[in-house]
């Protein structure tokens, strides 16, 4: 059988253009160069303003490493550029320069072209991603001064689901909360879940339009989406990335009363639990071995009973999750999974698998094992009540396709 068609209709092979992506975070700067779906180069500059800042990439086959001490976010840029040059030419051939964001609050449901009006809303949504926002908008002022002929295009994860129903995206807190500070659901990931979705619709050989689809994203963060005909309509994270599923560090959904409880039983202050839920919690937390599902699979495997309880809950609450997606749908197409764990990790697909048995799903062990890769992303047999696969996503190339859109109008 044909392997799965990664790319989604209207790939970027048609269009003969370099995009460069970047992406930067408050301490580190990711890029990447494309030219239709193949990915020329990439590379990350990490703890940035740091003595130990430092930098890895690969340009075609060929990987490097070095130390850039202090280097700031201007540095890193430049730095990647010439990296670039060195291999592509001077000046870099770049046709469009396509920014992630991560948070582009109720301003943006789709991919912008950017302007100063643009920059402006960017920032007006730093108190939403306070780690992020700040350092997208700086990472956007440097690219536009150094390509500043070519098109610049603001790609926001909470783009898509901006779809969703007030119903789904409102809490069910004093509506002046929303009105007065926007406290609401945003969601994230929404680039790679309408990637997914769009890939899964391709791979099935059926119009997006027609289906309905839970998406399920399991990298270090995680979230499912219901995407109904094309849209986003619910997603599991809310205001910020903590809500919903267990994921590497965080803990997903609990109680907010624990915050306050924990505070009066242990003296610890709010924000020291806030930081825990963020950051030493999810599988972290439970196993007490790693947020990298790989090492917690082997200390399971070995036997460790807290390795096992941690898979067990992210798989069981992930299940929980496929179930409150489908509320926003009239049935479940396909489960499509996608990142890191959900591309690779075969024991957690028939784990989640295990707790949906509601919805009647028959895996293919072997088509589940081999990650889908020879069924058109494929994992559960012909006869099976719910349809799964396995899509995986390319934030860069949904990125560079999204941007290269700019470039044909
Ligand atoms: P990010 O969200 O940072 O992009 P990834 O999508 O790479 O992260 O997902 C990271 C998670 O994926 C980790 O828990 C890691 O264990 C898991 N993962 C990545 N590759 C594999 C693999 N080959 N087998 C099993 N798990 C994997």
């Amino acid at each position: 059988m044909a392997r799965l068609e990664i790319h989604p209709e209207g790939t970027l092979s048609d269009v003969a253009a370099k995009i460069l992506i970047i992406n930067c975070g408050s301490s580190s700067l990711k890029f990447a160069l494309l030219e239709g779906d193949a990915i020329l180069a990439e590379g990350i500059f990490e703890r940035l303003g740091l003595p130990e800042a430092s930098a890895r990439w690969r340009i075609g086959n060929d990987t490097a490493t070095a130390e850039h001490p202090r280097a700031n976010h201007e540095r890193a840029l430049a730095e990647a550029v010439a990296l670039l040059e060195a291999h592509f030419g001077t000046p870099l051939p770049v046709n469009a320069v396509g920014h992630r964001v991560v948070h582009g609050g109720e301003f943006f449901s789709e991919a912008k072209l950017i302007d100063y009006e643009v920059i402006a809303k960017i920032e007006s949504c730093r108190d939403l991603a306070p780690l992020h926002n700040p350092a997208h908008a700086i990472g956007i002022r440097i690219a536009r001064k150094l390509f500043p002929s070519v098109p610049h295009v603001a790609v926001f994860d909470t783009a898509f689901h901006q779809t969703m129903p007030e119903h789904a995206w409102l809490y069910a807190v004093p509506y002046e909360m929303y009105k007065r500070y926007a406290v609401r659901r945003y969601g994230a990931h929404g680039t790679s879940h309408e990637h997914v979705a769009r890939t899964a619709a391709n791979a099935l050989g059926r119009p997006i339009e027609e289906l309905h689809l839970v998406t399920a994203h399991l990298g270090n963060g995680c979230s499912a989406c219901a995407v109904r005909e094309g849209k986003s309509v619910d997603t599991t994270m809310g205001l910020t990335p903590l809500e919903g599923l267990v994921m590497g560090t965080r803990s997903g959904d609990i109680d907010p009363n624990i915050i306050p409880y924990l505070r009066r039983v242990s003296g610890m202050p709010v924000e020291e639990i806030i930081e825990m839920l963020n950051h030493r919690s999810g599988l972290l937390g439970v196993s007490g071995v790693s947020n990298d599902m790989r090492a917690v699979v082997q200390a399971a495997d070995e036997g460790y009973h807290r390795a096992t309880l941690a898979i067990d809950l992210f798989c069981y609450r992930l299940a929980k999750g496929v179930l409150a997606m489908a509320a926003g749908l009239d049935r479940i197409d396909a489960l499509v999974f996608t990142g890191g764990i959900g591309e690779n990790n075969a024991r957690v697909r028939a784990r989640v698998l295990e707790f949906l048995q509601i919805l009647k799903p028959e895996i293919d062990p072997d088509l589940n094992r081999a990650h889908g890769r020879e069924s058109r992303g494929r994992i559960t047999r012909d006869a099976s009540g719910l349809l799964c696969m396995v899509v995986p996503t390319s934030e860069e190339r949904a990125i560079a396709k999204q941007t290269a859109a700019f470039l044909k109008t």
